[in-house]
């Protein structure tokens, strides 16, 4: 068996447990195996291993993987950050995009998608630790840009995504996934016509398991799939 496979089996038990630990199902958390800096070669070990979403940080690197292993291959999530003059490629080549922290930015996407004549798939980023460097809407930012984005026709805005600081204690990350969760249910008490957050995507090689304890219902999964990167 390959060392991916093995990984990948791992992995799966481990989100198992974690849902099913706290009442929720299996299938609720859908695993996001994260292939930036990746080769093709290893990227279709996993497709052959049972990898069904794939993601990636990068648009050219991404864009030269997917024209190779194919764009019916997996479901492509786009998770980096993304420059409103990439939106184009992101809209040809992503199945959802993770990383809208921008009306500009999902304007762009919006027309982009209407001229292809798609419904893009997207989640609003957002900085959920307020850190200055970081990407992502501010928590206080994130409702109205919600609200701006349900009247773009040619997205479907499908959730919010966080990505906390690293801790080598996970525990630490719990505070910020509540968060995330909580901003959510007030954004739906909020009723907006069209609005449906179904995703939380949320937790990564480190802290995936408290955060499918604290509703994640997408992890994005790199290093303990395919090993640290170069
Ligand atoms: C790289 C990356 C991941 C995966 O991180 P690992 O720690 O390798 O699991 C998840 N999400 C985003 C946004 C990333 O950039």
């Amino acid at each position: 068996m390959s060392s991916i496979q093995t990984n990948l089996n791992k992995i799966s038990k481990q989100i198992l447990i974690a849902a099913t630990s706290c009442g929720r199902l299996p299938d609720q958390v859908q695993l996001i195996a994260v292939s930036k800096r990746k080769s093709v070669d290893i990227v279709k070990q996993a497709i052959k291993a049972g990898v069904l979403n794939l993601g990636e940080n990068y648009i050219q690197e991404a864009i030269e993987k997917i024209d190779i292993i194919g764009k019916d291959a997996a479901c492509w999530h786009f998770i980096g950050h993304l420059q409103s003059n990439k939106a184009r490629v992101a809209v040809q080549y992503f199945d959802i995009i993770h990383t809208v922290d921008s009306h500009k930015l999902a304007k762009e996407i919006n027309k982009q998608a209407q001229k292809i004549g798609k419904i893009q798939k997207i989640l609003v980023q957002v900085n959920i630790s307020d850190e200055k460097n970081k990407s992502g809407t501010t928590r206080e930012d994130t409702f109205e840009l919600v609200s701006a984005i349900s009247s773009l026709e040619h997205i479907s805005l499908q959730g919010l995504m966080c990505m906390p600081p690293y801790f080598s204690e996970p525990e630490k990350a719990r505070h910020y996934f509540k968060q995330l969760k909580a901003l959510k249910q007030d954004i739906m008490a909020r009723g907006l016509e069209n609005v449906f957050l179904d995703h939380l995507s949320m937790g990564m090689s480190n802290d995936f398991k408290v955060a499918i304890e604290e509703g994640a219902t997408m992890v994005r999964i790199g290093t303990s799939i395919f090993g640290e990167r170069d």
